[in-house]
């Protein structure tokens, strides 16, 4: 864990699952909904738009790649304050989701633009293209394979990899054996898992049917695929920094932590 990126790296933009927070006690894992960069070399890709993409960088060497994993508010509220939009001579892709049928690019048109917000994407100073995230893409030397989980309305699971190495997105996730099973295929050999652990076993019970699973889940995961190192995202917004401590002692894993917003995986 550092503050400098290597050639293939993961920084934690934004780690909060639902609704951004703020406060003291939210200063060491950070406040804000869901965003990763990775990057390799002079390519980037931002695995969704969450509040913490406002702390993405805005000057890239190529145009970043953002992936939406779904379409929930948490998961998209950063993207009309990410600055490098408003840069004029700038380009981005934002690939969305082809998850259910009706929902396509032209459903950003319903969240960006009046009432809920003053401009839609193509009223920005920079090039916003939109995609329709297909099964496989390349973004430079990355390449990146998805899969569709057990989440309301459906959620993408993210692989990247990069040469010999590759990193696991797996975000708003419920735990179910059939795609749990695919899972444990797309993520195989990973060397950095991420997995959605908003819930306790005890608070998981009393939320059967939203979305979200638990760090022991995640470890079985890692045990799955042999994973080196398990990142436990999508903190609830009560879970305060005392909280997650706690329950990073009680699991008291090697190469198992709740991430922190600002934190730096390099591979
Ligand atoms: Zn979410
Ligand atoms: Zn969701």
């Amino acid at each position: 864990m550092s503050m400098e990126h290597s050639e293939f790296s993961l920084t934690v933009l934004g780690v909060r699952g639902s609704v951004p927070v703020s406060g003291p006690e939210y200063d060491e894992y950070g406040g804000s909904t869901s965003c990763y960069l990775v990057r390799a070399g002079r390519y980037s890709v931002l695995l969704d738009a969450g509040s913490g993409l406002v702390n993405a960088p805005v000057s890239l060497p190529e145009p970043p790649a953002i992936l939406l994993s779904h379409w929930h508010l948490d998961h998209l509220i950063g993207l009309g304050m990410y600055e490098r939009l408003s840069m004029v001579g700038t380009t981005t892709d934002l690939y969305v989701p082809a998850l259910n049928e009706g929902y396509g690019p032209e459903t950003l048109d319903v969240v960006f633009g009046p009432p809920y917000w003053p401009l839609e994407l193509s009223d920005y100073a920079g090039d916003v293209h939109v995609h329709e995230m297909s099964q496989t893409l390349d973004v430079g030397p990355m390449h990146i394979s998805t899969m569709s989980g057990n989440h309301p309305g459906g959620c993408l699971a993210f692989r990247i990899t990069c040469g010999d190495k590759s990193i696991a997105y797996v975000t708003d996730y419920e735990y179910e054996p059939i795609s749990f099973q695919r899972l444990v295929s797309l993520c195989d050999g990973a060397d950095v898992l991420l997995y959605d652990a908003q819930y306790d076993g005890e608070s998981c019970q009393s939320h059967q049917g939203f979305g979200h699973s638990t760090p022991l889940r995640g470890i079985e995961l890692m045990e799955a695929t042999g994973a080196s190192q398990l990142l436990l995202i999508h903190h609830d917004p009560k879970s305060t920094d005392e909280i997650l401590r706690c329950r990073e002692r009680e699991l008291g894993r090697d190469g198992v932590r709740f991430a922190r917003e600002g934190e730096v995986v390099n591979l």
